[in-house]
């Protein structure tokens, strides 16, 4: 699959050479793909709105290369570029920038007064965005007479008048309340997954990660890692940061199974995998006993009980007793080999049972609110915001018992670059022992 877009070795810098130099992107390379929501996520001044600039073109200042479809934006000729921004992207802004003085259905004309589309094709579109959108009755109605998210959705509106292909979006849902702003997301999500376009947004509130298919983190104009949420096209596409512990033959066999969830794969994978177990094992057998081993192996993985007794003594006690009469080095080599796999499919089921709870966005308010308590009590101080995320998705897992108790404090007590919030270690007990009581419903 080629890329929509694809940034290579990126740089912008403002006031270049002088005193107060801007460096606000640094050696930014990123490929995106047709049909993914991408987040640019990252603290205010990072370069998120520089880099979706660079990629609309309406940022000039920039050295590298950005292609779209294949092609080099600064290479493209006048017409080229004029047709780039009306009808392959869209941009939506965190100001809605509707024209005050004319009507709804006429701000979501407006970019298609300059094509050559009829003016009654042209209302007919309009209509049917607002309607999908909502706020059809207020067609008529001029800018001011509606509520923050309804300016919003007119604005996406408008950015969809010409069917582009990219949608862009710079914190356009920053100024909304709370539920207009889960609405607008809603509708982004939406666009992305049944009118197929492919989502750029900028933000810098964590409760919307988890609307997104890949996001890219952003610190200083410098991507510091690429977290993946969830596949697209059934491709699952290269994670920054390696899955541990996962096997690259299974990390293969998910990019083969493409349109399975995780554990779905997991359990696919049992016969299979039993069957490969057992095939070390199989030279000299009958089929009888051969369907016995592929049968016991398919049972231990299916319960997901591993116990090395068992499984050794079926390996290597006498056939007449119920075994298979392996040599001892034979058996222990199976015996391993089936405990790693079911430890993969183990994190295999983890992971998804993640993502699943990372899907109900709605309780991001929550979480944030858990941390903003936890960190209150114990005036803690973490201004990185990869451990305030990390902290966010511990919260998260604890209180869905996707992590148990004594996990949540090691959360908290492991360094911020071994993927932990950073906590000294006395701290985290104390913050995970609030937590409990949290759970428990002690403190409100
Ligand atoms: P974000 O959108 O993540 O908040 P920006 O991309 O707007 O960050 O800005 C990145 C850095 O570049 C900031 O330090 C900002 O002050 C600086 N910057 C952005 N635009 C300009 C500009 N036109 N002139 C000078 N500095 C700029
Ligand atoms: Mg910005």
């Amino acid at each position: 699959m080629d890329p929509i877009i694809k940034i290579d070795k990126l740089n912008v810098t403002y006031f270049m050479g002088k005193a107060n130099e801007v460096r606000a992107l640094s050696d930014i390379n990123l490929e995106i793909f047709p049909e993914e929501f991408v987040i640019f996520f990252g603290p205010s001044g990072c370069g998120k709105s520089t880099l979706l600039y660079s990629i609309s073109g309406l940022e000039t200042n920039i050295q590298g290369d950005i292609y779209i479809e294949g092609k080099n934006l600064s290479h493209f000729k006048k017409a080229e570029y004029l047709n780039f921004h009306r009808s392959v992207i869209g941009m939506i802004f965190q100001a809605f920038y509707l024209i005050g003085s004319l009507t709804v259905a006429k701000n979501v004309t407006l970019p298609q007064v300059f094509l050559n589309i009829g003016k009654k094709e042209r209302r007919q579109r309009a209509m049917d965005l607002l309607d999908y959108f909502g706020v059809k009755a207020q067609a008529k109605k001029l800018p001011a007479e509606l509520s923050g998210g309804q300016q919003q959705r007119v604005a996406i509106a408008r950015s969809l008048i010409n069917d582009p292909k990219i949608l862009m979006a710079d914190e356009p849902v920053g100024n909304l309340d709370s539920k207009s702003a889960q609405d607008v997301m809603d509708l982004l999500k939406s666009l992305n997954e049944k009118q197929k376009k492919t989502v750029i947004l900028v933000t810098h509130n964590p409760a919307f990660l988890s609307y997104a298919h890949r996001v890219v983190y952003l610190k200083d104009g410098r991507i510091i890692e690429i977290r993946v949420n969830r596949q697209v096209h059934g491709v699952r596409l290269e994670q920054a940061e390696a899955r541990p512990n996962i096997s690259k033959e299974l990390e293969l066999l998910i990019k083969t199974f493409t349109s399975l969830s995780p554990s779905q794969i997991g359990n696919l994978l049992i016969p299979f995998k039993a069957k490969q177990i057992v095939s070390e094992a199989l030279i000299g057998m009958t089929t009888e006993e051969i369907d016995k081993i592929d049968k016991k192996v398919e049972n231990l993985l299916m319960t997901g009980i591993y116990d090395t007794d068992t499984m050794m003594q079926f390996l290597d006690s006498e056939v007449e007793k119920g075994g298979l009469g392996m040599d001892k080095r034979s058996a222990v080599k199976i015996a391993d080999k089936v405990k790693e796999i079911i430890k993969e499919i183990k994190i295999l089921e983890e992971e998804e049972n993640k993502l699943r709870f990372k899907a109900t966005a709605d309780t991001g308010s929550e979480v944030m609110e858990i941390r903003h308590y936890l960190l209150e009590a114990f005036d803690i101080k973490i201004s990185n915001f990869l451990a305030l995320e990390t902290f966010n998705q511990a919260i998260r897992d604890r209180m869905a018992n996707i992590m148990d108790r004594d996990a949540f404090r090691a959360r908290l007590d492991l360094s911020v670059k071994e993927g932990g919030v950073g906590l000294d270690k006395r701290t985290a007990k104390k913050v995970a022992k609030r937590m409990e009581l949290l759970i428990l419903g002690k403190y409100k």
